[in-house]
C-alpha cells in the first residue's frame, strides 16, 4: 500500500487555512516551529493566533515549546495548541502559558478507536464565552454515547498512556540497532530533532514514533514490510488498543522540507505485547528488508 501523492494532497496539513480559513478572511503564515527567531520575524499587530503542536506531527520533531509561547505571548497573540500527542499527561500547557489546548478525543482519551470526538479546553472565561456562543451558532455538538465512551476511557488513560510509552520506547530502541532502518524519531530519543527540549519540558512520551527505513531500499520492499506485519494494521489515527503503521511520502507532505532522506514509517504502538510486536516486526524485518 503506497500513501501517494494524490492522497496526500488531499490530506495536506495546509488546505483548512487555504479553503476554509481564506474564505472567512483569515490570512496565516506558517513557521519553522524549531527556529524561535523565524515566529518571532512573522508575528506582527495583526497576529490574533499562533498554532502550536508538540511533537510536530510525523517527523516527531519537539520544539522549545516554553519559549515559543513566551515569544508569541510577548507579541500579545492568543496560542492554541494540539495537545493530541501529550494527552494531559506528558507535559502541562497551561502552566507554560498556553491559552486553549485542543485534543482529538478519538485517541488516547477514549482508548478504544471507536468513537470520534474533539475539545478545545482553555483557562480563560472570554475564550471560554467565546466558544460557547460558537459552539451555539455552528450547531456542534457531541453524542451522549460518544461522551459516555470518552468518560469510560479516562478512568485508564493515564496506565493506558504510560503502557504505550514504555513499549514504543523499548520498540523504537530495538529497531535503532535494526538492519535497514537508518534512522528513529522518538522525542524521547537522542536521534529525535528537538530530544533536549522533550527532555526539558516532559515527563512522558506517547506510544508514537517514526522511523527512516535505509534508502536502498525499495518502495516495494517498504510496502511488503508493512504487508507482512501481522499484529499492526495500517491506518491514520493512533491512540487505540491496536498497533498501526503508516507510509508517508514526506515529499508531498513537505515538498522536500524535513525530508531526512529514506522512506518514513509511523508506528502507533497498541497494546499488545512488547514482545509479540518485537517477533512481529523482526519477521517483517528479515522478510521483506534484508539488503539485496
Ligand atoms: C488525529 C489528530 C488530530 C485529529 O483527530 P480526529 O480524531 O481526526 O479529530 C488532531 N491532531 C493530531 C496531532 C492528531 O494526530
Amino acid at each position: 500500500m503506497q500513501f501517494t501523492a494524490a492522497t496526500s494532497r488531499k490530506l495536506h496539513p495546509l488546505r483548512h487555512a487555504r479553503t476554509t480559513l481564506s474564505q472567512l478572511g483569515i490570512t496565516y503564515q506558517c513557521y519553522d516551529p524549531m527556529d524561535v527567531a523565524d515566529l518571532q520575524a512573522k508575528l506582527s499587530g495583526r497576529t490574533k493566533l499562533v498554532w502550536v503542536e508538540a511533537p510536530g506531527s510525523i517527523t516527531m520533531e519537539f520544539p522549545d515549546l516554553r519559549t515559543l509561547v513566551a515569544t508569541a505571548k510577548s507579541a500579545s497573540a492568543i496560542v492554541a495548541l494540539d495537545n493530541t500527542w501529550g494527552a494531559g499527561i506528558a507535559f502541562a500547557p497551561f502552566e507554560m502559558g498556553v491559552d486553549i489546548s485542543v485534543h482529538a478525543l478519538t485517541k488516547y482519551p477514549s482508548g478504544g478507536a471507536d468513537v470520534l470526538m474533539g475539545s478545545i479546553i482553555t483557562n480563560d472565561d472570554k475564550l471560554h464565552d467565546k466558544f460557547r456562543v460558537a459552539y451555539l451558532d455552528l450547531g456542534m455538538g457531541v453524542g451522549a454515547n460518544d461522551a459516555e465512551l470518552v468518560l469510560r476511557g479516562l478512568a485508564s488513560i493515564k496506565a493506558r498512556y504510560d503502557l504505550h510509552d514504555a513499549t514504543a520506547r523499548a520498540l523504537a530502541s530495538w529497531l535503532a540497532g535494526q538492519d535497514g532502518i537508518s534512522r528513529v524519531l522518538h522525542p524521547a530519543l537522542e536521534s529525535c530533532p528537538g530530544h533536549e527540549h522533550w527532555a526539558t519540558h516532559c515527563s512522558a512520551a506517547a506510544g508514537l514514533f517514526s522511523v527512516l527505513i535505509d534508502e536502498s531500499r525499495t518502495h516495494a520492499q517498504v510496502d511488503a514490510f508493512c504487508d507482512r506485519l501481522q499484529l499492526f494494521g495500517i491506518g491514520l489515527s493512533w491512540g487505540g488498543p491496536m498497533s498501526l503503521v503508516m507510509p508517508y511520502d514526506m515529499q508531498s507532505i513537505r515538498g522536500g522540507k524535513q525530508s531526512y532522506g529514506g522512506h518514513l514509517l509511523r508506528f502507533s504502538i497498541g497494546l499488545e505485547s512488547v514482545e509479540d510486536l518485537r517477533e512481529d516486526l523482526a519477521q517483517a524485518l528479515s522478510e521483506a528488508l534484508a539488503a539485496a
